[in-house]
């Protein structure tokens, strides 16, 4: 079977199905192939205010609006010290949005997906895409297999590679990057009966922080309130951490749990005292707990003669400040306009500058998130982060990154990004320890 496009993309996540409803508005022939049937389970679950402009264009944000529970800000605890600090969105360099959403993505993947069905895309799941096809350099399709089994080809006039961390064309080209001393596992699950605080802020993220001394690197815990009661809760912790605590289990531990990835999951919780207070008597769903390991990596190349790649196919950081799928979102509508101006008669004159100007912009903004995670696990940004003294406009600006304000220009922007490139270099407090 042979088909035709405008534009295929690869991956129906929330990536792919902005792209795609972008696409739609502005009258391109789309389709979708996504290799699994939805609703499917994804991590990630947790948004930023900053993307309510891109859900708004598209034409979804009433939907989610009344369908997922609002987050006005973020708490960070350190375990170590017993510091606490709250981060209320209304408090950004730019406060337009005061809110997120925290969302199970099996409700919002599949939310955002209809929505690029009803936009007019060709929307079919359970089809898995299996490689590019070129003429020269250049990307002119795809190859799919269907549901049946059956091989497929679609041509079109551009690819938008939207398929996650399985990276299917960075992979193919081998132009992944490990992102050094980022080797970090995540181990989590979901619990029913966490207590919720009053008001407003009960849909706030909570990051914990617990490491084994004041000097150690830190580890993390998200816990995520959904408004149906459930609420997320994970642990990504170093490969040292692991291999730490793995010697430590035995076969008791184990099978209290039920397997040793839940024993790891119980000992970081037990090894935190806020985790502990904040789960308080509530109870994992989840037969078991779920792992994720090494999931940071950069793309060098994000875009190409045919083709463009969004979201984790373009690379992936720590989700420490819950930055994935705002990255994602943001660079499928900056993609698709792009794209559009490429679809247009004689749009595709300059394709080669125009695809390089998309690039830029979103790997400027991403790289900022990149730096503050490195600026994180180096101290200098955790230490402004519980300061009680930070200057208000470090407090502005922290509150701006976490409401994910990196792809426009300012004068602030400019000037945290000169921080953090110096707190990023910071030697951090636990590579000082090890070398005496
Ligand atoms: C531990 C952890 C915690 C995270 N927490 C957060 C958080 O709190 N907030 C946040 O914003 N982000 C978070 N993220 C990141 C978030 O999961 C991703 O950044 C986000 O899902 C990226 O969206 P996407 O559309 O690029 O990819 P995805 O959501 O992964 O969608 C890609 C889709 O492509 C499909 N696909 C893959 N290969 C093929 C193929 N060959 N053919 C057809 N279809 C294919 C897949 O089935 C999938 O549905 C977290 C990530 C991790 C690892």
């Amino acid at each position: 079977m042979r088909e035709n496009f405008d534009v295929v993309v690869v991956g129906g996540g929330p990536g792919g199905s902005v792209c795609a409803s972008r696409l739609r508005q502005g009258g391109a022939r789309v389709v979708v192939l996504e290799k699994e049937r939805f609703p499917r389970f994804h991590l990630g679950e947790s948004l930023l205010p900053q993307s309510l402009p891109v859900l708004e264009a598209i034409g979804v944000l009433d939907k989610v609006e009344a369908t997922f529970i609002q987050k006005y800000g973020a708490r960070f605890h350190d375990d170590a010290l017993g510091r606490k600090d709250r981060f209320s969105f209304d408090g950004a360099w730019k406060n337009d949005r005061d809110h997120a959403f925290e969302v199970p993505r099996d409700l919002f993947d599949q939310m955002l997906l209809e929505h690029a069905q009803e936009l007019g895309a060709d929307v079919r799941q359970n089809w898995v895409v299996t490689g590019a096809v070129r003429e020269g350099e250049r990307v002119v399709g795809v190859l799919a297999k269907a549901p049946d089994g059956s091989d497929a080809r679609f041509d079109a006039r551009y690819v938008v590679d939207a398929s996650g961390r399985d990276a299917l064309f960075a992979r193919a080209s081998r132009s992944t990057e490990k992102i050094v001393d980022l080797d970090q596992t995540a181990i989590f699950t979901h619990y029913e009966g966490v207590a919720r605080q009053p008001g407003k802020l009960e849909g706030d993220i909570d990051i914990v922080i617990f490491r084994e001394s004041k000097s150690a690197r830190p580890n993390w815990f998200w816990i995520i309130p959904f408004k149906d009661g459930r609420t997320s809760v994970g642990a990504v912790v170093s490969r040292a951490w692991i291999k730490a605590h793995r010697a430590k289990l035995d076969a008791a531990m184990i099978e209290k749990a039920g397997d040793d990835v839940s024993a790891l999951f119980r000992m970081a919780v037990d090894e935190s005292p806020s985790a502990t207070a904040l789960l308080g008597d509530a109870r994992m769903i989840w037969p078991r707990a779920k792992a994720a390991a090494d999931f940071s990596y950069r793309v060098t190349t994000l875009s190409g003669e045919g083709w463009i790649a969004i979201g984790d196919a373009g690379g992936f950081i720590d989700p420490l400040f819950s930055t994935g799928t705002h990255v994602a979102m943001c660079g499928a509508k900056s993609a698709a306009e792009t794209l559009l101006g490429l679809l247009a008669p004689a749009g595709d004159a300059d394709e080669a500058a125009k695809l390089a100007a998309w690039e830029t912009a979103l790997k400027t903004g991403a790289e900022t998130f990149i730096l503050a995670v490195q600026a994180f696990y180096a101290g200098p940004l955790m230490e402004q982060i519980f300061s009680p003294e930070k200057h208000s406009a470090i407090r502005r600006s922290i509150t701006s990154l976490l409401a994910g304000d990196v792809f426009t220009d300012s004068v602030w922007l400019r000037d945290t990004r000169l921080r953090l490139k110096e707190w990023a270099a910071a030697p951090a407090p636990h590579a000082i320890e090890a070398t005496h």
